[in-house]
């Protein structure tokens, strides 16, 4: 029994199926996918969630299931990757510092080669310590200035700030995806969602929509099934759950181990805005994602047509901005500073080429955790559930190696391990 048809649930569904479990899931939403699938607004694919791109490309955890799976995974390889923007200068980010014209030359000369050094001595060294990015680069005497520009940059790429950001999660985030960086997926990412859940059908399983999990049900140590909204009772081997900490300890009620009551007690949220915008020209001039160092709200955008241009209708360009949200500042006037600011960015878009803005906050569909936070452990809810037998937590919060959806595909691969099925 599968609760949840988001990447998670439709990844652990498409293992066990192919192993000969016979897989029922059980989905409160009309459609499949949850935060990893888009929906068609006038021949744009607008994200429910995740941005179109895979921050592994080729080599992460997702496109390492996809290849286990059969899933016919497509993508597009930016060239560059990553770039910085400086008032209307662009800098690519690169590993080297010693490359002309890269974002190593906006650093002033001292933080150029501090924040080089910090990250070398990290490259070079037998074991990642125990601290945040923030307190590493502080000890490597790394100036302010430059530890706001790499902060930046960190806070895009995973969502987490620097000073919450573990230098072993980063570590073992990139070594996860080979060293590799973004691809963006041919036909956006409702193209992975959906061949999972063809193989799910394909090898006789049964995705229920409309039609959530109420409780876990549990008896003595172990997990026997789930009662359904409907109140349909379903035995099973095996529960996975797919929702994120928060909904799995309520599904468990008095069953939640104390460990899982304990983490969600700690857990961060993880909010943010998604701005849409179209425009007949394109608005970057690469397919990379970009940072704008000078901005506010903004913390960066990517033009996912140039590398995908079937997500939007022919003769568009599509551009996806997105904006960290605190709870604790949160008001809607704060995103609409965010859409002011990428008018003020692309001052060629009109008004009504901000055409969609999703705000993801409080409990679901935001992360309950903020991504990235101490993948090995203390933050983040283990896979294979403490303390109760046949019972597995694949989400967003679970632990996992790499960086956004990667950390699903990589939960889901343990707990394909642990079953021993072939991951
Ligand atoms: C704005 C934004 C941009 C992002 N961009 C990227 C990106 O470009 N690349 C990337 O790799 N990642 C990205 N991510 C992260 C990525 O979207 C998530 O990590 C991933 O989609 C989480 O998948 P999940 O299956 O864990 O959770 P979800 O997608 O949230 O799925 C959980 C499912 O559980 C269901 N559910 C809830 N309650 C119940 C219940 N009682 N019974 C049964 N089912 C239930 C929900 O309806 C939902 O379908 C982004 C996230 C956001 C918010």
């Amino acid at each position: 029994m599968i609760a949840g048809a988001g990447l998670g649930g439709l990844l652990s569904g498409a293992y066990l199926a192919r192993a000969g479990y016979r897989v029922e899931l059980f989905e409160p939403l009309a459609f499949v996918g949850g935060k990893f699938t888009s929906f068609d607004r006038d021949g744009f694919a607008v994200p429910t969630g995740a941005f179109h791109t895979l921050p592994g490309g080729g080599h992460g955890p997702i496109a390492r299931a996809c290849a286990r799976l059969g899933v016919d995974l497509q993508l597009h390889l930016p060239r560059p990757s990553f770039v910085v923007r400086r008032g209307d200068e662009r800098f690519v980010v690169s590993k080297n510092v010693l490359r002309p014209n890269t974002f190593w030359q906006t650093l002033p000369r001292r933080g150029r080669w501090r924040l080089g050094a910090a990250i070398g001595a990290l490259a070079a060294g037998p074991v990642l310590p125990d601290v945040t990015f923030e307190q590493w680069l502080r000890r490597w005497d790394v100036p302010a200035d430059t530890l706001r520009i790499a902060g930046r940059i960190i806070e895009f790429s995973i969502g987490v700030p620097l000073g919450e950001t573990s230098v072993r999660d980063l570590g073992c985030g990139m070594w996860s995806q080979r060293w590799h960086t973004e691809g963006v997926v041919r036909g956006g990412v409702k193209s992975i969602t959906s061949a999972l859940a063809d193989i799910i059908r394909a090898h006789g399983g049964h995705i229920h929509l409309r039609q959530g999990v109420r409780r876990v049900l549990v008896s003595g140590r172990s997990a026997r099934g789930v009662v359904t909204e409907s109140g349909q009772i379903m035995p099973a081997d095996v529960v996975v759950l797919g929702t994120g900490l928060g909904v799995a300890a309520d599904l468990l009620g008095n069953a939640c181990p104390a460990a899982l009551r304990h983490l969600l007690a700690r857990s961060v949220p993880a909010w943010g805005a998604s701005i849409s915008v179209r425009s007949r020209q394109p608005l970057v001039p690469h397919a990379g994602i970009e940072v704008p160092l000078d901005s506010r709200h903004v913390s960066g955008y990517i033009q996912i047509s140039a590398g995908a241009p079937e997500l939007a209708p022919p003769g568009w360009h599509y551009l996806l901005a997105y904006q960290v949200l605190r709870p604790e500042t949160f008001t809607p006037a704060r995103v609409a500073a965010g859409v002011d600011e990428v008018r003020a960015l692309f001052p060629s878009v009109a008004p009504d080429d901000v055409f969609h803005v999703s705000v993801f906050r409080g409990r679901w569909p935001a992360a309950r955790l903020a991504q990235g936070i101490a993948h090995h452990g203390r933050g983040r809810c283990p896979v294979v559930c403490p303390g109760l037998d046949g019972l597995y937590l694949v989400s967003h919060d679970s632990a996992g190696d790499g960086f956004a959806a990667e950390v699903v595909a990589s939960a889901a691969a343990t707990m394909a391990r642990h079953l021993g099925l072939e991951a």
